[in-house]
């Protein structure tokens, strides 16, 4: 693998690391200005920079235990930002874009619906056109942020006579807009701050806010869903964010625990796997470096990542004894201090279980593997040409089905 992690005297470290010795708190507007929220995206909203110069910054923006914005406002950051910039009108990049990226305006990604999570050509969220606006009518589903967002992106369906993939819009909507209702949902962790409902009751939505053109919903949401930061190299449990297997040894190790022969035995396993993944990892981040294109890698290592996490945790709690069975934040010592919501191994635990749905289901991810790696048949979907309003209502003819 022709890969090398960029020096500890790298001088692009070295004046990085300079630069956050001068700003120690630099704040979220700051480290816009600076460049350092989307290395990656051309100036004036990043550096242009190289997979290479975006490591060295997260790198030097962990060390320094900053929470990288990707954190507070990821929808923007990760996933739609650069819909905007590839799509959107220059009045919306000026609106919108530097508000998202200083983390003065937080974003939530409104997707999902109660008939279409894995499928989001299922949706029934309507925007129906009149004049110079859209009405949105529907209900959302899992909505992570919507509760703090003032900005969502919705996909709605504009054209109900078109099949199901090719009647759909996205807009930027204001989370305040009259007629829109939130409700939070409490998760297992026994808070309620994770995901919400969200109802649209005719809610008006200004036609300057259609992003990209009208029909581009479903091409914009795959390429945001895809969306990947190349911030590649971190094992750790719950999407990078959680404590790694390493980390699970180092508190066994201090807690006493690691000298239980099955404890050890089961923790050295993970340790093994954890490695493997991060090599994978590694592996991934060569080809960025080296300009070729990512395959379907992303899938597997998001398969075999999230279940692999889980373990971790349940180890931790499980090495505890009975005191493990409980809600209990003081599970192991903890090395790095600023993870936001994942910084005890006890609430990453009762979390984690909503990783193996999040971002693609473990079924659904395995289809891409089935098809993309194995080459095996794609999927059958009937009602893929039929136009979405006749769906269910008469059988798709033998041409349709093909
Ligand atoms: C932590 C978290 C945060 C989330 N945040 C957001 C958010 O901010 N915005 C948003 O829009 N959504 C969000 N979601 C929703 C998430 O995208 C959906 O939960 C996910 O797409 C699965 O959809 P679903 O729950 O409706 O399950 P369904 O799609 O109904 O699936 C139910 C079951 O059927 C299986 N299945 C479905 N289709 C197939 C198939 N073709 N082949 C085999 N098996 C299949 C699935 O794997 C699953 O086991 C979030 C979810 C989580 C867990």
């Amino acid at each position: 693998m022709d890969f090398d992690l960029p020096a500890e005297d790298d001088p692009r470290r070295l004046e990085v690391r300079a630069w956050l010795q001068a700003n120690p708190k630099p704040g979220y507007a700051l480290l816009f200005d600076q460049g350092y929220t989307v290395p990656h995206w051309p100036r004036p909203w990043g550096l242009g920079a190289n997979p290479e110069l975006q490591l060295i910054i997260d790198d030097e923006l962990a060390r320094a235990g900053i929470r990288a914005p990707h954190h507070k406002n990821p929808v923007p950051i990760n996933n739609c930002g650069q819909s905007l910039l590839r799509h959107g009108t220059p009045e919306q990049q000026e609106r919108f874009l530097k508000p998202a990226l200083a983390c003065e305006e937080v974003w939530c990604m409104l997707f999902s619906e109660p008939s279409a999570g894995s499928d989001v050509g299922a949706l029934r969220t309507t925007a129906r056109r009149e004049g110079d606006h859209y009405v949105i009518r529907g209900q959302k589903m899992w909505t992570s942020l919507a509760d703090k967002a003032q900005i969502g992106v919705l996909v709605a369906r504009t054209d109900p006579s078109a099949p199901k993939h090719a009647g759909l819009s996205q807009f930027l909507v204001d989370m305040k807009s009259p007629g829109i209702t939130i409700r939070p949902i409490a998760d297992m962790s026994g808070e309620s701050g994770e995901y919400n409902e969200v109802f649209f009751d005719d809610v008006i939505v200004p036609a300057d806010r259609l992003l990209g053109k009208e029909g581009d919903g479903w091409k914009l949401s795959m390429q945001q869903l895809q969306t990947e930061r190349v911030a590649l190299s971190r094992p750790g449990a719950i999407w990078g964010s959680g404590p790694s297997a390493r980390e699970l040894v180092d508190g066994l190790v201090a807690a006493g625990r690691f000298k239980n022969p099955l404890v050890r035995d089961e923790a050295v396993g993970l340790w093994i796997e954890g490695e493997i993944l991060r090599l994978l990892a590694l592996r991934s981040l060569s080809d960025r470096m080296n300009a070729r294109e990512s395959g379907p890698e992303g899938a597997v290592r998001k398969m075999v990542a999230a279940p692999h996490g889980q373990r971790v945790l349940d180890l931790a709690k499980r090495s505890q004894g009975v005191a493990g069975l409980v809600k209990n934040r003081d599970v192991l010592p903890m090395t790095q201090a600023e993870r936001g919501p994942f910084s005890n191994w006890d609430h990453a635990f009762w979390w984690s279980p909503a990783v193996t749905l999040g971002v693609g289901t473990q079924e659904v991810l395995k289809n891409v593997v089935a098809e993309r790696v194995l080459g095996l048949p794609r999927e059958k979907d009937p009602t893929r040409h039929t136009p979405f309003n006749q769906i269910g209502k008469a059988q798709p003819t033998q041409k349709e089905a093909a």
